[in-house]
């Protein structure tokens, strides 16, 4: 079995279903006693958020650099960012590392792909809707990308941020995030992507008809298949 690095922490809310999402699944393939080799490097998020918030993006991929260094030298064998937000740093965080990072929006853009979806509604931090490096590897993958109304970016982003990366999980946020999910379905979404780790907390499949894409569910089962060999 191969052993997974994960780079978690933003915010550690998702980064506990990541811990659960890897066990389950390697519970599910093996049974008994198994449960998956991790290694976790938890950073300090104030400190990420607040590189974020600057532009400082270089200095937070540094951060996340040294603690991709930091697996690589405990065993790691393969790395995942546990947030969608920080995959604007991807290529920086994988210099510093000769172990590969599985990246969040190719393995998203293959389960859709596998689901025959072309056109898809997106979900995330105002940085990850709004900026190409998210939006930029589904459209290599041939997918379309609707994405919320300004102001309603700025609202899912507070949900996220000042809300779910704290643990509170609103009725209120739901039926918003509901909303727009149906929104981004009139427009000819054929699913929606959560594509913050943390919204896979206030949304779940049972709540909507849309057809749901948890980037954490579909990152942490990809990283543990992969751990046993079977992709
Ligand atoms: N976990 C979130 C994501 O997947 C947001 C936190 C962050 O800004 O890294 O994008």
């Amino acid at each position: 079995m191969k052993t997974i690095g994960l780079i978690g922490g933003m915010s550690w809310e998702s980064t506990v279903t990541y811990y659960q999402i890897v066990n389950e699944v390697v519970k599910q393939e093996l049974g008994g006693l198994h449960s998956a080799k991790v290694i976790l490097y938890s950073v300090e998020f104030d400190e990420i958020e607040k590189c974020q918030a600057a532009g400082e993006w270089e200095k937070s991929g540094e951060i996340l650099g040294r603690a991709a260094q930091g697996l690589e030298a405990a065993g790691a064998d393969f790395i995942l960012i546990c947030t969608n937000t920080m995959h604007k740093v991807f290529d920086q965080v994988q210099s510093f590392v000769k172990v590969p990072l599985l990246h969040i929006a190719q393995v998203t853009a293959d389960a859709l792909k596998r689901a025959g979806i072309s056109r898809v509604g997106l979900l995330g931090t105002k940085y990850t809707m709004e900026q190409d490096f998210y939006k930029g590897r589904l459209a290599e993958n041939g997918i379309d990308v609707i994405i919320p109304e300004k102001e309603e970016i700025d609202v899912v982003n507070a949900i996220i941020f000042n809300e779910l990366c704290l643990g509170e999980i609103k009725d209120a946020s739901r039926k918003t995030y509901l909303k727009i999910i149906d929104e981004m379905t009139a427009k000819g979404a054929q699913g929606i992507i959560l594509g913050c780790t943390e919204i896979g907390l206030l949304v779940h499949q049972a709540d909507t008809t849309a057809r749901l894409f948890d980037t954490t569910q579909i990152h942490g089962e990809t990283a543990a298949l992969m751990s046993l060999g079977k992709l």
